[in-house]
């Protein structure tokens, strides 16, 4: 952004945040990144930033893996840089290979197709049902054929993926694999089982906007030992970030709490994006958004960021429990204004990472409807290939979606609740 023009901005957001003082408004503005730190997990990141001898302790990471898998019911853990290198892990360990096909939703992140084309094997897009987001059977059933090797499974928002079960059962009776996209709903369970626990293979992200946050990361989870091996042996070639790298992560975790958490980030913010000239840490690149495998892809989480996770698995539960108290005033907003709520299947408890809502065309584009509830609109996703906007052919309720479909943050409403 040129410079000009952010200065502009800031003196905007300045005398917009004079008006609100003057009418006793409240001030403070949830986000949808940074919402699970704390002050005591920028404290591990600035102690991390002055000690530098034990960035790669290899029982650090030990200990985050084996407390993830603890905590997730799962056998074993392994961490990555990112839930789309855990997904990479996760096509190795089933031998996917080139020229194979997979089957994943037509609403999802560019990251998650990138890891398939990466090895050369082809995509078939399917559809997505409107209650929960997921996969839609019918259209599985149309898209599927006897040289499909592969289903993804994908469970968005922190609810639980409707026809998870049928999918599992139709992949099972047809000999292919399941993969489980949990990015979104680490820590929702069905039946009392967390997600990721029923498919051959399932991976998590602990991204800046994610259910924990160590700014950058992920984890890829299997119950079973053969696939285990192959995702350990994946990631023991894989290197560590460089010491840069892991400076400016762990540097961007501290930036975003401050941008996005901090109770006085009306105030703070603007000051934080002029003296970096806007200029931030993006987990997603330029080569990414074009299908290109970038130079970063494939590392290995270092112990200072796994250091991270462990203090937000301490956390993750409350935190979730906060999620669900605001879902609930969410649903009752949706009752008064006439909006479908998000369906939880039965036996499910989500974990809402964010609350969607299906509003018309006109009110995802222009959102001074919501100026008065006084928090940020979520537009995941705004391309099937989130944030790119790829044509995808016969996915009519993923095009839906992406024209309607917004969402809304579930922690800090201090002004409708008491989180
Ligand atoms: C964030 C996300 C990913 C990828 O996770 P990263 O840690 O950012 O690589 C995959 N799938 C979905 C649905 C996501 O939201």
């Amino acid at each position: 952004m040129g410079q000009l023009k952010l200065v502009v901005r800031v003196f905007i957001n300045f005398l917009k945040n004079v008006y609100k003082l003057l009418r006793f408004k409240k001030m403070y503005m949830p986000s949808f990144g940074s919402m699970t730190v704390d002050y005591d997990d920028v404290k591990i990141a600035n102690s991390e930033l002055k000690n530098k001898e034990s960035w790669y302790d290899n029982e650090i990471i030990a200990e985050y893996e084996s407390e993830f898998a603890k905590w997730n019911g799962s056998e074993n853990a392994f961490s990555f840089m990112g839930g789309r290198e855990a997904l990479s892990a996760c096509i190795f360990a089933l031998g996917l290979k080139k020229g194979d096909k997979v089957i994943i939703p037509g609403y999802t992140c560019v990251v998650v197709p990138n890891a398939f084309w990466f090895e050369g094997i082809e995509v078939i897009f399917c559809d997505i049902e409107l209650e929960t987001y997921g996969i839609d059977y019918e259209d599985l059933k149309k898209k599927f054929s006897s040289d499909v090797k592969a289903i993804l499974i994908q469970h968005l928002y922190g609810l639980v993926s409707k026809n998870y079960e049928l999918v599992i059962d139709f992949a099972k009776e047809h000999n292919v694999f399941t993969i489980e996209d949990c990015a979104h709903s680490t820590g929702a369970t069905l039946n009392g089982i967390k997600v990721g626990n029923k498919g051959d293979v399932s991976f998590y992200s602990s991204e800046n906007s994610k259910i924990i946050n160590t700014c950058m990361g992920g984890i890829a989870i299997t119950n079973n030992d053969l696939f285990a091996e192959k995702i350990k042996e994946y990631q023991s070639k894989l290197v560590y970030p460089s010491n840069e790298r892991i400076e400016s992560v762990l540097k961007a975790f501290k930036i975003n709490y401050y941008l996005q958490k901090n109770k006085y980030n009306w105030l703070i913010a603007d000051l934080i994006k002029l003296y970096h000239k806007n200029q931030f840490f993006q987990s997603t690149t330029f080569e990414e958004l074009h299908f290109k495998k970038p130079l970063y892809y494939g590392q290995k989480m270092p112990a200072c960021i796994a250091k991270l996770g462990l203090n937000q698995l301490k956390k993750v539960d409350s935190y979730n429990g906060i999620r669900r108290e605001s879902a609930l005033y969410w649903d009752i907003w949706c009752d008064k204004n006439d909006f479908k709520k998000p369906v939880v299947i039965n036996n499910s408890i989500p974990v809402y990472l964010r609350y969607p809502v299906l509003v018309t065309e006109k009110m995802k584009e222009n959102h001074s409807w919501a100026i008065d509830l006084n928090v940020p609109i979520g537009m995941w996703f705004n391309g099937n290939l989130h944030p790119v906007s790829f044509p995808i052919k016969d996915c009519p309720n993923a095009d839906l979606a992406v024209i309607r479909c917004i969402n809304f943050p579930t922690i800090g409403l201090m002004n409708k609740l008491n989180n």
